[in-house]
């Protein structure tokens, strides 16, 4: 691919904005050429609007682009969105119907019956959805959505488990204070604690990851029938989610036979190779005390999920440790892996 498709950020400032901006500086195939935020923001230079909070340098070429307001004229075609939930439905929804293609980290979509929730190496068939999207709303555009950062962890590992028969998983998650956004949770409540509680997330870790394992049906989606009990915690570590995962399976692989699924585990853009596709999206590690954030969260670029300690589980069947980069692999990286397959598909 010779010429670079213009692309635009909305919600550029934030952590996920910050992400979005340092992984497509050098992409391959798009290019960074609008940057949008809130009122707050629109109008001052990016590095004076985003206070940089990642842990590379930020890029130059951008520094001194000026932040626009969220409205579609003059965007490219092509957009990701970091945006806020409180503000994503209405602004994405204008981006669509003015013929824009929205890739979408916010909660807002979801779940719509028309709308793509897309993990490219699980369900890249449910892009099938965008026909009914275009005939059900009028949208000269469309939308497409990641999930949410713990089930894009969770459900990469469950996914390779779904041919033994994926009947119940039970869930508790410790998640990274990136998750939060900035300026996020304040240090008093997080340092030395753990903060049993995170609005909303819960009921997105349980019906999403229906969906996604789901099958299109006449387009729609049928959701898969596992049933997710989900206990989801803000503990003090800065990036990377931790889900401990206990499941139920109609059959009874041996554990050889489920860390060779893991380890085998490919999809759509290992086979497409696309840009920002890892070769390996599930990594298992042997070492009793891994996965762990501190040492494992980069993992080809933060796009491999890493998988540790599988055991027997007393109460279920099997048990193990799983560790994915929530804003990289649950949020901008998953987008733009999103969009690339999009692009090889001819949807953009
Ligand atoms: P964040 O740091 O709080 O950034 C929010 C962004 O939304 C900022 O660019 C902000 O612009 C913009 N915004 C807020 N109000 C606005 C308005 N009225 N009009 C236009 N723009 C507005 O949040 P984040 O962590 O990056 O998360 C962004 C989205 O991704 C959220 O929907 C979140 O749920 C989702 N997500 C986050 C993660 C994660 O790990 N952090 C993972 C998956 C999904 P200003 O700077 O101008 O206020």
């Amino acid at each position: 691919m010779t010429t670079k498709i213009d692309i635009g950020i909305l919600g550029a400032t934030g952590i996920v904005g910050q992400e979005f901006v340092a992984a497509l500086e050098d992409h391959p195939w798009f290019r960074i050429a609008w940057l949008a935020a809130s009122e707050r923001s629109a109008g001052k230079r990016y590095e004076d609007a985003a206070p940089w909070k990642l842990d590379r340098p930020i890029p130059r070429s951008i520094a001194d682009m000026i932040v626009e307001s969220c409205n579609p004229s003059g965007s490219p075609i092509l957009v990701f969105s970091g945006l806020d939930s409180s503000v994503a439905g209405d602004i994405e929804s204008e981006f669509a119907a003015a013929g824009r293609t929205v890739v979408s980290n916010a909660r807002n979509y979801r779940m719509a019956d028309d709308v793509p929730l897309l993990i490219p190496e699980i369900n890249p068939e449910h892009l099938r959805l965008l026909g009914q999207q275009h005939t059900v709303r009028g949208w000269s555009g469309k939308i497409v959505t990641n999930p949410n950062c713990s089930t894009i962890v969770m459900t990469l590992a469950l996914a390779p488990l779904t041919q033994f028969g994926l009947e119940t998983v039970m869930v508790t998650t410790l998640q990274a204070v990136s998750g939060a956004g900035y300026p996020g949770v304040s240090s008093l409540d997080i340092l030395g604690n753990i903060l049993p509680y995170i609005p909303g997330e819960e009921p997105k870790m349980e019906s999403e990851t229906q969906k996604i394992l789901g099958t299109v049906e006449a387009d729609r989606i049928r959701p898969h029938s596992v049933v997710v009990s989900a206990q989801t915690t803000r503990v003090p570590v800065t990036n990377g989610h931790t889900a401990l995962i206990s499941v139920k399976l109609t059959e009874s692989p041996t554990d050889a036979d489920v860390i060779d699924e893991f380890r085998s585990f490919r999809g759509r853009p290992q086979i497409e190779d696309l840009p920002t596709a890892p070769n390996h999206p599930i990594v298992y590690l042997d070492n009793p005390d891994r996965p762990q954030p501190k040492y494992d969260v980069h993992l080809e670029g933060g796009m491999s999920i890493s998988v540790g300690r599988l055991r027997n589980c007393p109460v279920l069947d099997i048990k193990f440790v799983t560790l994915g980069h929530n804003t990289v692999r649950g949020a901008a990286g998953a987008a733009i892996l999103n969009a690339e397959l999009m692009k090889v598909d001819g949807l953009i």
